[in-house]
């Protein structure tokens, strides 16, 4: 069929049109009513329907592939490859399953996901989806402080944690990190469940408290462990992403509107069929790695590559080493990872066989000319720019070669996906714009399949956050956009204070927190610069209390470290100020947009209200001299 067609049928008609799409999953009892939108912008999919994520993703595809690979974990930090099919994914999501109702975790409860890229990562995810319990990964890049708001929020019952992970051949222990994040939790779960690799000596246990994986799956190996079916609508897992407050929102996803989002998105955009391979470098903490690492693939019957490494090491050859070894037809990656391909030879991009692979889907940022030109060139397929957020849970603007490819355009995602009611408005009156003009990418409810249902528990933030934007009842995607004539959509960037390095969302407001909890910090100001490799770059500009009694150059390095501590190494500033007063409203808000073009070079646009303009001299001084850390 073509786009034009599918599309206007999924806006035209969208109970026939997702009444179709959801005959692609298996129901226990099929849905009663296709959609419910009684209550905007509240809406149910599929009511009445009871299904589960886990026996769609596996159980299902054991009569006709259950000796096809399911799963491959490759990790060339600990040089192991670990390979799964069907049938062997059937039985260790089956015990890992068992373990989890030995702890007693049962239908409902949460269960917090601290595991880098690794295979139990997504035993464990479909382990909790099979029971019915709520998981919520954490990516393993975030520091204690993330980890304890996320579980005081999530309230688990269990925490699931690795001994360490590995970066660039480094190890780095998680324990120490659960240990602080339960310390630091009001609510820490009562239960950890170690999964331990052996890559830290040093780990210590707490008796009573922390479980040993290995030790429980021997009791537990070879048990089955019967699905639990949900009601379409009930949920299925949570997903932290950050705001404009320093309070991470847990994007909460359904069952059913999700698995079916799942199986046409996997075939339609990403253009994989039962048996073919496909390779997403994405992070299990991520969205993109909870739908085209685990959910998307499996659903749809394909092999999963899921990598823990850097794309340089052991060489910069190994992820089209890999593309060539599984004969992996599409691939999926940031913008960042292919800059930093960039810089390394050509030629380790010509010595494998290809032949197989036949996209590459980008997505998280923005995805610059140059690079995408590069890529293009250098592999020979298309380039298949994608937007989303972790809310709509899959690609909201994209093409979809699985159904047919319409012309790429160089800066533009392309075109919206099935469901997706968008327009681009006026920020101020609320109206659509005219192609060419910038404004403000809205989608009209009720919101599609797979994306989220609510915010956990707060209701009230999920209408706040995204519904109270304009008169219209509309969900603003705090991105601003244009539309050429041909509908093609372009992401100019936030609206809001979220910042986007190398692909990962942070709040601007979570870093400056961070940085305020310092004794000596008076106040701080994070905005995000522009950066030739990770898209975007934290900065801080910082005042200090009068008696901070230490120099600017070490309190620059004490507020570094503070973040690194309690955010992680992703949220890092990569330079520091310490300045004499920051630039305020007279009501007192931060004029981030003010400092982040003076940072970037540019006007900083209309200062009416500035209370203070000495203090916009301050920070022109201060940019002038250089930073007191970094460069
Ligand atoms: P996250 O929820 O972390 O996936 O971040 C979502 C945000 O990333 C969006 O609101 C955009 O600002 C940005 N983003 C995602 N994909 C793209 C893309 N293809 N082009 C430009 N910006 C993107």
């Amino acid at each position: 069929m073509q786009y034009e067609d599918f599309y206007r049928q999924s806006i035209e008609q969208p109970e026939q049109f997702w009444a179709e799409q959801a005959r692609l999953i298996h129901w226990d009892t099929p849905p009663q009513q296709i959609l419910d939108q009684s209550n905007l912008p509240f809406r149910r999919w599929f009511v009445g329907g009871t299904t589960n994520l886990c026996y769609n993703a596996v159980d299902r595809h054991l009569a006709d592939r259950a000796e096809q690979l399911a799963l491959v974990a490759i990790s060339s930090e600990t040089d192991v490859t670990r390979e799964f099919t069907y049938r062997e994914l059937y039985w260790e999501v089956n015990a890992f399953a068992a373990v989890l109702r030995s702890l007693g975790v049962g239908k409902g409860d949460r269960v917090v996901i601290y595991l880098p890229n690794m295979a139990e990562a997504v035993f464990a995810m479909l382990a909790c989806a099979r029971i019915g319990a709520i998981h919520s990964v954490v990516f393993g890049g975030f520091a204690a402080h993330n980890l304890a708001l996320r579980i005081d929020d999530a309230q688990p019952k269990l925490l699931i944690a690795a001994d360490a992970g590995m970066r660039g051949g480094k190890v780095i222990p998680y324990k120490p990190l659960v240990d602080a994040a339960l310390n630091e939790a009001s609510a820490p779960p009562p239960q950890v469940l170690i999964v331990d690799r052996g890559l830290d000596p040093q780990m210590t246990r707490v008796a009573g408290r922390d479980f040993d994986y290995a030790e429980l799956r021997r009791a537990h190996e070879g048990v089955e462990v019967p699905v639990i079916w949900l009601e379409s609508n009930e949920p299925s897992y949570l997903l932290y992403t950050s705001g404009t407050t320093g309070k991470p929102k847990g994007v909460q996803r359904d069952v059913g509107g999700y698995a079916v989002a799942m199986a046409l998105s996997i075939r339609t955009v990403f253009d994989i069929a039962p048996g073919q391979a496909m390779f997403s470098t994405s992070d299990v903490g991520w969205a993109v790695g909870h739908s085209y690492n685990v959910y998307g693939p499996l659903i749809g019957g394909a092999t999963s590559l899921l990598y823990e490494g850097m794309p340089t090491r052991p060489d910069p050859g190994i992820w089209w080493q890999l593309c060539e070894r599984y004969g992996v037809r599409t691939m999926f990656s940031s913008p960042t990872a292919i800059r930093v391909l960039k810089k390394q030879d050509e030629s380790w991009l010509k010595k494998y066989d290809l032949s197989n692979l036949k996209w590459l889907f980008l997505a998280g940022e923005p995805l610059d000319e140059p690079t995408a030109q590069w890529i293009t060139d250098a592999l020979g397929v298309p380039v298949i720019d994608n937007y989303w957020q972790t809310e709509t849970g899959w690609p909201a603007i994209t093409l979809m070669p699985g159904l047919e490819l319409k012309a790429v355009k160089f800066g533009s995602p392309g075109l919206p996906a099935p469901g997706y009611k968008m327009k681009v408005i006026d920020e101020n009156t609320g109206k659509e714009v005219p192609a060419g003009t910038k404004g403000v990418l809205v989608l009209q409810p009720p919101l599609p399949p797979g994306c989220l249902s609510t915010i956990w528990r707060d209701d009230d933030r999920y209408v706040h956050s995204y519904f109270s934007h304009f008169r219209e009842l509309l969900y603003s995607s705090l991105d601003w956009a244009i539309r050429d004539e041909d509908g093609y959509t372009f992401i100019l960037g936030r609206t809001d204070d979220v910042i986007n390095v190398a692909g990962h969302r942070l709040g601007t407001r979570e870093i400056e927190e961070a940085v305020a909890s310092h004794p000596a910090v008076a106040e701080a100001a994070v905005v995000g610069v522009r950066d030739e490799l990770k898209g975007q770059v934290p900065i801080v500009f910082a005042t200090l209390k009068q008696d901070a009694g230490v120099g600017a150059g070490a309190m620059a390095l004490a507020m570094q470290q503070r973040v690194v501590e309690q955010l992680g190494g992703v949220a890092k500033p990569s330079r520091v100020y310490v300045v004499n007063a920051l630039p305020k409203t007279r009501s007192g808000k931060l004029l981030r947009r003010s400092l982040q073009a003076l940072a970037e070079q540019r006007d900083p646009g209309d200062l009416s209200t500035l209370d203070d303009p000495g203090a916009l001299d301050d920070i022109r001084r201060a940019l002038e001299l250089g930073p007191d850390l970094g460069s």
